[in-house]
C-alpha cells in the first residue's frame, strides 16, 4: 500500500480507530504471508558491549550488571539444542563484544550451519570485511535496528556513534546479499509522531526484509531511567502501518511488547506480525541480558507460546521462513 507521510501521521495519531487499523493489518498479513508464524530461536550469547546507548540496560557504563560471555562451545551446543527442538532459524545476538572477532565468529557460523538452520546475526556495527566473511561462512540474515531516523535524537541517545555509519552498515549488509532486518524503538524521549512516520518510510525505502518495532522501556540503571517510555498501543499502530506499507515482509511480535502486557506478542500477531523469537538461553543468562526491565525470562520449553499461537488459529511455520518477495 502506498501511504505518504501525512497519511501515516494521521493513522498513527488516530487512537479511536486503532482496532480497525489492527484488523486491516491482520488481513493484509493473512493475504500476503499467510497464517504461518515463524519461530526463531534467539541466543543472547554475550551481554558485553563497547557502546553506551543511553536507553540500553547492557550499556558499557552500567556497572551494576554481571557480565557474561558464552564460550564458543556453549554457543554452538545451545544452537544445536535449539535445532533439535525444531527451530529452523537461529538468531545470534549480543552487545558489541569484540572478543567475538571475525575468525571466531566464522568458525561458529560454519559449525552451526551444519545443524540445517538459517542464521541471523545481530551483533551490531562491524567492518565490510567482517560482514563479508560472516556471509561467506554461511550467515543468511542480519538484524540491526536504525533505532530512529531523527539524526539529532540518535546522536543524543547513542553517544560516540554515528547515524550515518549505522546506515552505511545497513547498506553494506544489503549489498552482501543478507536478508536485512532493521527497525526502531517507539516512545523514545523527544521522538515525535512525524519522526516515527519518517522511520517507517525509511524502512520501506531501504527495502528491509524484516522490520522489528518495539516500545522503548526505560531501564532503571540508565540515564533515561525517569523517562516515560513507549506504549503498547502506539507500538502496535506503528507495526500495523509497517505491514500496510510492506505487505510481504517478516514482522516480529517483539519481546518488548510482551514486557508491557502479558498478551503483547499475541496482540502483535493479530495486528500484522508473523514472527516470534523465543529465547532459548538458560534463565540465568536471560536475567543478565536485561536490555529493559520486565523482560520475560521464561525459557521456550516452559512457555506456552506455541499453544497461544495455535489458540488464535495460526500455525507454526515449518520452513526457514525467509522473506518471500511478492513484488
Ligand atoms: N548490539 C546489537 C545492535 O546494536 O544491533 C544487538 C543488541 S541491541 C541490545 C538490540 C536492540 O535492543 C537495540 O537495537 C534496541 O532497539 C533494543 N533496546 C535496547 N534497550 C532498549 C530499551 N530500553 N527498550 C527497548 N528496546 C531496547
Amino acid at each position: 500500500m502506498i501511504l505518504n507521510k501525512k497519511e501515516i501521521i494521521r493513522i498513527l495519531s488516530d487512537e479511536r480507530r486503532e482496532q480497525q487499523l489492527w484488523q486491516k493489518a491482520n488481513k493484509v498479513r493473512q493475504e500476503n504471508v499467510g497464517d504461518d508464524v515463524h519461530l526463531r530461536g534467539l541466543i543472547e550469547f554475550s551481554n558485553i558491549c563497547r557502546n553506551n546507548c543511553m536507553y540500553c540496560g547492557i550499556r558499557k557504563d552500567n556497572k551494576t550488571i554481571c557480565r557474561y560471555r558464552m564460550s564458543e562451545e556453549e554457543l554452538i551446543s545451545t544452537a544445536e539444542k535449539a535445532a533439535q527442538m525444531g527451530f529452523k532459524t537461529i538468531v545470534m545476538q549480543s552487545g558489541e563484544d569484540m572478543y567475538y572477532n571475525k575468525e571466531r565468529l566464522c568458525r561458529i557460523i560454519e559449525k552451526i550451519k551444519k545443524f540445517d538452520v538459517a542464521i541471523t546475526l545481530s551483533i551490531g556495527e562491524r567492518t565490510y570485511e567482517e560482514y563479508k566473511a560472516f556471509r561467506e561462512a554461511g550467515a543468511d540474515r542480519y538484524l540491526m535496528r536504525i533505532e530512529t531516523t531523527d539524526k539529532d535524537l540518535y546522536h543524543k541517545l547513542d553517544p560516540n556513534m554515528s547515524w550515518q555509519h549505522r546506515y552505511e552498515c545497513l547498506l553494506m549488509i544489503k549489498e552482501l546479499g543478507y536478508e536485512l532486518g532493521s527497525g526502531i524503538m517507539v516512545g523514545l524521549p523527544e521522538q515525535s509522531i512525524e519522526s516515527i512516520a519518517d522511520d517507517l518510510l525509511f524502512l520501506k525505502d531501504i527495502s528491509v526484509d524484516m522490520a522489528g518495532i518495539g516500545p522503548f522501556i526505560p531501564h532503571p540503571q540508565t540515564p533515561l531511567a525517569k523517562e516515560t517510555g513507549g506504549t503498547l498501543e502506539l507500538s502496535l499502530r506503528t507495526m500495523a502501518v509497517m505491514r500496510l506499507l510492506m505487505p510481504d515482509i517478516n514482522i516480529p511480535a517483539t519481546t518488548a511488547m510482551e514486557s508491557l502486557h502479558p498478551q503483547g506478542r499475541i496482540k502483535a500477531l493479530q495486528a500484522g506480525a508473523n514472527v516470534v523469537m523465543p529465547n532459548v538461553n538458560s534463565v540465568e543468562y536471560m536475567k543478565l541480558y536485561e536490555l529493559y526491565p520486565h523482560k520475560p525470562t521464561q525459557g521456550f520449553s516452559q512457555s506456552d507460546i506455541v499453544k497461544k499461537i495455535e489458540s488464535i488459529g495460526r500455525c507454526i511455520g515449518k520452513g526457514y521462513g525467509a522473506h518471500q518477495r511478492k513484488n
